[in-house]
């Protein structure tokens, strides 16, 4: 699950789009066997909002059938108060012709009133509704509707067609109006020894936030020999990543323990893309959301030689092996190193150069941080 700003709004997904394959499938089977088999109806698409939804509805549905579109305007008429309505598009004789209106929402049902009378007038043969999504307790009509793909609470929606002042269309989930992100979060990102945990421990004070690393937490189990340290260890000294479900349920604990957080620095989280998904859905359903991954580019040779520096007095055995760090960076470039593509396609990636003195490379962070 995702959270996503339009304007000035926040929305978090609630229809993932394999959901809305399959109920358009689900609906455009519906209508075919209502359909006797010589008849070649004519699906109208009511735009803007349908176009997605009748892209992918006419493309399920097996037989002959036409389509054309058609859009209500208002526009204002000789008097300054007259609002009439109209219908732009409908160019074909619908004479005797089997009709089925395309709605991505019906909300009130003003609209579909409108433009059902309107196509009655057409002596048509027969006039069916099909919608994608329907809200039950804001309808006013009587009109029946005849085929629903999902009934939906009364919430604002938007994506897969639908938009919030024309932006938003492109998404292919649907999303919901939530409410507004509290919280600061953000993922410092980088390979082992880019210097997150150093920048993390300025960082948190300057902006209030909870840094929360894994590699410490880990590190505290393993010292205190708890059940997690004893199971983190054998994976942790060798370089390789502790498993997904066990830092998952980690991580979520540590983030429990401050819920009343200004925010938090995610450090060494995520590392691989399930934890990226995990750590996604769990914000949302708090209404937070990651504001960006900051991330710490600096040329792998340079990185070994400070770790094996730091190895000298960190205590940290896999800083001290060089073919442990080598399998670190090993599990950086074949789990973590997509992450970047993740986050970008959120368009939430922040590359900074991580090569300089600490001051310089918080100077450079806290720019990115500000406008996060
Ligand atoms: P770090 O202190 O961030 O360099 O982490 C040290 C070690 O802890 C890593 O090499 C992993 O074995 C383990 N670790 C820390 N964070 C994670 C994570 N998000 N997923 C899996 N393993 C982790």
């Amino acid at each position: 699950m995702k959270i996503t700003r339009i304007h000035d709004l926040y929305f978090k997904e609630f229809i993932p789009s394999d959901e809305i394959t399959s109920i358009v499938k689900n609906l455009a089977r519906q209508v075919e066997s209502d359909i006797d088999k010589n008849e070649v109806p004519i699906f109208v698409g009511i735009l803007n909002g349908c176009f997605v939804f009748a892209a992918d509805f006419i493309r399920e549905y097996n037989g002959n059938c036409e389509v054309s579109f058609v859009k209500l305007a208002s526009y204002n008429g000789t008097s300054s108060t007259e609002n009439v309505k109209k219908l732009v598009g409908i160019n074909e004789d619908l004479t005797g012709r089997t009709v089925i209106i395309l709605e991505d929402i019906i909300d009130t049902g003003t609209t579909l009133q409108e433009i059902y009378t309107i196509f009655r007038s057409h002596n048509v043969k027969e006039l069916k509704i099909v919608t994608l999504f329907f809200k039950p307790d804001v309808y006013k009509k009587e009109l029946p509707i005849n085929y629903i793909g999902k009934n939906i609470d009364d919430k604002f929606i938007v994506g897969y067609g639908l938009d919030y002042n024309e932006l938003g269309r492109n998404l292919p989930s649907i999303y919901q109006l939530t409410t507004q992100p509290k919280m600061k979060n953000i993922v410092l990102f980088g390979p082992p020894g880019a210097g997150k945990g150093t920048q993390a421990t300025v960082l948190k004070d300057t902006y209030n936030l909870i840094h929360i690393s894994t590699g410490d937490v880990f590190r505290y189990n393993i010292k205190n020999q708890t059940e997690l340290g004893l199971l983190a260890k054998k994976y942790m000294d060798e370089g390789d990543l502790v498993p997904d479900e066990v830092t998952i349920n980690m991580l979520k604990a540590e983030v429990e323990k401050n819920a009343n957080a200004n925010g938090f620095i995610f450090d060494g989280f995520p590392r691989t893309e399930d934890q990226a998904v995990a750590l996604d859905a769990f914000l949302a359903e708090k209404g937070e959301r990651i504001n960006g991954m900051v991330a710490l580019e600096v040329p792998e040779d340079l990185l070994v030689e400070r770790l094996l520096e730091r190895g000298k007095t960190s205590g940290r055995t896999d800083d001290t092996d060089e073919s442990k760090i080598r399998n670190r960076f090993n599990e950086y470039n074949t789990k973590t190193a997509i992450l970047k593509d993740f986050y970008e396609a959120q368009g939430n990636y922040f590359g900074i150069n991580g090569v300089g003195s600490i001051e310089e490379i918080t100077a450079r962070l806290s720019e990115v941080f500000d406008t996060l």
